[in-house]
């Protein structure tokens, strides 16, 4: 029997990450025969790992924190999502022996928006929280579905202004600091800082959600994360964390890898259940 083409996801911390269950899910799913494992490997040791993983017959890797701004940098060749996005969460290995890069993430959270939870974008004013690494992997896709606006609020101003000075070409995107945020209103929150994960928030006023807006954490938790339930208490449509943006950027990795699409929402639906 011939060896399963090998996948893996790099990280540090690894041991918590859903993605070996996920894609473990997909290829049973699929019929896909693979073997796909979490690695836990220290930034300067990310470029040898890599190279031998490659070098060994791996096929593709994922890369999470604190990996995506240096597997953006080890690719020979990027897509133009992840080159604008300066981060890449998924290698595959070509035909041609080059490694290229690309980044699912951003796709991901336009996917588990529009298709699982039926939220629009067009026409829409946006706010993201938070100019990280985060931010940056979901701008391009976000403009490309045509909202009436993005505004990246950050609590250091400058990281924001300096995604609008990239990105402004793209689409009607603006910056400010939080305490600039009090006037305005929007369709659709977007919080991308990680402070979700030490149960903090930023500040934010009671009137920044609009009337049937809605509300998206990228963090994601067995309960409910501190803007989850801001944004229920504010009277949000829909207010939901990144589980389905996790299980969709793994899918749009799996499809690149694969070339077979997995049908995501039952592996949602399961993963749901499993954190009740
Ligand atoms: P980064 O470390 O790159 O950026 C963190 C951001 O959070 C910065 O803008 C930082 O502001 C801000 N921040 C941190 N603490 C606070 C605070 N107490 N108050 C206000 N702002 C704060 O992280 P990432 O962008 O990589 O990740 C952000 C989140 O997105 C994480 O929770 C991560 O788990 C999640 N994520 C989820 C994915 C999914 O598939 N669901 C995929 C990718 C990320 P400043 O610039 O001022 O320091």
């Amino acid at each position: 029997m011939s060896e399963l083409d090998r996948y893996a996801v790099l990280g540090q911390p690894i041991s918590h990450s859903k993605s070996p269950r996920i894609h473990q899910l997909f290829a049973e799913q699929t019929g896909e025969n693979l073997q796909y494992n979490a690695i836990e490997v220290p930034a300067e040791q990310f470029t040898d790992l890599v190279t031998s993983f490659f070098a060994n017959g791996g096929k593709g890797l994922n890369c999470t924190v604190p990996l995506k701004e240096l597997a953006w940098a080890y690719a020979e060749f990027k897509t133009e999502r992840a080159q604008l996005a300066k981060a890449v969460n998924t290698l595959v290995l070509q035909k041609d022996g080059s490694v290229l890069g690309d980044n699912t993430d951003g796709i991901g959270l336009v996917t588990d928006l529009k298709h699982n939870h039926g939220i629009v974008l067009s026409g829409k004013r946006i706010l993201i929280l938070g100019a990280g690494g985060a931010s940056r992997g979901i701008i391009s896709p976000l403009l490309a579905e045509e909202p009436e606006n993005i505004v990246i609020a950050n609590r250091t101003l400058t990281k924001a202004q300096q995604l609008v000075t990239e990105f402004t070409e793209k689409g009607n995107i603006g910056a400010c600091g939080f305490e600039d945020l009090s006037t305005q209103s929007f369709d659709l929150i977007i919080n991308a800082t990680s402070s979700s994960l030490t149960e903090e928030l930023p500040p934010l006023s009671d009137d920044l959600l609009s009337k049937q807006g809605s509300c998206y954490d990228l963090a994601y938790s067995n309960k409910a994360t501190v803007f989850v339930r801001w944004g229920l208490e504010h009277k949000a449509l829909k207010s939901l964390d990144g589980l389905g943006m996790l299980v969709e950027q793994a899918a749009e990795a799996f499809f690149i890898w694969r070339g077979v699409r997995p049908q995501t929402a039952a592996i949602i639906d399961l993963l749901n259940a499993e954190r009740h």
